[in-house]
């Protein structure tokens, strides 16, 4: 291989050159201040803004007022969160969500937690699947949001969204989802979904990286999560990202394009890699990704040998690299310590071919070997 094989696209996708080529006018000619309405720069920046919103609008089934562009998904996701805690305050103080939420509504609901909230984390079974029942167990009347992901970013669980948004509006709860990983993998219809809020990330769709969506359904109450101007409506400051806007709803129409054939692809890519290596953790999943877990090795130490031999993956998820501790979601699903600590996230992408999935298949197996060998562990099993 004469290039690295590139099996996280979990974490982060290669930017499409059409994608690229959308963005170009606004860093040049285009390159007004959205807010500038006086002159002709500044208008044709704040045009291209009402056009991108009402594409990126009509891709999730919604209307355009209701589309906010943010900064990335882990800025949605705070906002989402602490918008509504703030501005649902009087109403009550409890969230609902689950063990296996990326860290970005995990940590938002800690925050909260510091300050007078409370917080229910839901247990998911061992294919990391949240039960309906179970949210609406844990409602009460002083329940304010429920925030439940549509796919997870590690194992690929697919979460009933519709069914828990259908609860949530029959207790008068707002529901808020994190559909970052589902995009491009899935149909994702906000509307047709049921949900209040929805958050979106466009480098995990073959888009650029610092630019994301919060949905936000009319007659929804939110406080700023950003103070300092009236862009967004008066909801969310800072000078508009014209490029990244029209990279992001540019990078979305294409994903929900050609979406029936990537699935088809990548879907056949992923069965691939199960094939030629074991059973994979987890069922429902994305059609991209595979997370195995290996008895008696470090998960980092399959990273670095992958990496020598020009093959790049991720052990838990991106966010989570750097810290010793296995990862919250396969401790979720039921895997002891010792076997989440053995894990290796492989995700496909478009561009995936069979040629690198093969070179996968037969290099992973003898690293994998190689690391028992060394494992004081593994001495005196099998
Ligand atoms: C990547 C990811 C995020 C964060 O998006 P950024 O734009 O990278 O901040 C949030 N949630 C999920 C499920 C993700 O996979």
């Amino acid at each position: 291989m004469n290039k690295p094989v590139y099996m996280d696209n979990n974490a982060t996708t290669c930017m499409k050159r059409e994608v690229l080529e959308a963005m170009l006018p606004y860093y040049t000619d285009i390159y007004g201040n959205a807010s500038s309405r006086f002159y002709e720069t500044g208008r044709r920046a704040e045009k291209a803004v009402a056009e991108f919103r009402e594409r990126v609008a009509a891709q999730l089934g919604v209307k355009a007022n209701e589309v906010y562009f943010t900064s990335s998904g882990c800025e949605a996701d705070n906002w989402a969160i602490k918008g509504i805690a703030d501005a649902y305050r009087d109403k009550g103080n409890h969230i609902i969500t689950s063990s296996i939420e990326h860290h970005a509504v995990l940590g938002a609901c800690e925050f909260l937690e510091k300050h007078g909230f409370e917080v229910t984390y839901l247990p998911v079974d061992e294919a990391g699947r949240v039960n309906p029942a179970d949210v609406e167990a844990a409602i009460t009347d002083k329940t304010v949001l429920i925030s439940v992901m549509t796919a997870n970013n590690e194992i690929g669980t697919i979460e009933p969204i519709a069914e828990i948004a259908k609860i949530a509006k029959a207790h008068g709860v707002l529901m808020h989802t994190d559909a970052v990983q589902a995009i491009g993998h899935m149909r994702v219809n906000a509307k047709e979904l049921g949900v209040d809020m929805l958050s979106v990330s466009a480098h995990k769709f073959h888009g650029p990286k610092g630019i994301g969506v919060l949905y936000i359904r009319n007659g929804v109450r939110i406080s700023n999560l950003i103070h300092g101007g009236g862009q967004e409506r008066g909801k969310r400051a800072a000078t508009e990202n014209v490029a990244g806007m029209a990279g992001l709803c540019t990078a979305l129409e294409l994903a929900n394009r050609d979406l029936e054939k990537n699935v088809e692809h990548m879907t056949e890519m992923r069965d691939r890699l199960i094939k030629g290596i074991s059973d994979p953790v987890g069922k429902d999943r994305l059609c991209n990704n595979v997370n195995f877990s290996f008895r008696y090795v470090e998960g980092e130490s399959i990273l670095m040998l992958l990496d020598m031999k020009g093959i790049e993956a991720s052990s838990g998820s991106a966010c989570a690299s750097g810290s010793l501790d296995p990862s919250h979601v396969l401790l979720a699903i039921g895997l002891p310590h010792e076997i989440a600590h053995g894990s290796l996230r492989l995700s496909v992408g478009e561009d995936t071919t069979a040629e690198e999935v093969d070179y996968v298949i037969e290099t992973l197996p003898p690293i994998i070997e190689r690391l028992r060998k060394m494992s004081p562990l593994f001495e005196g099993v099998e």
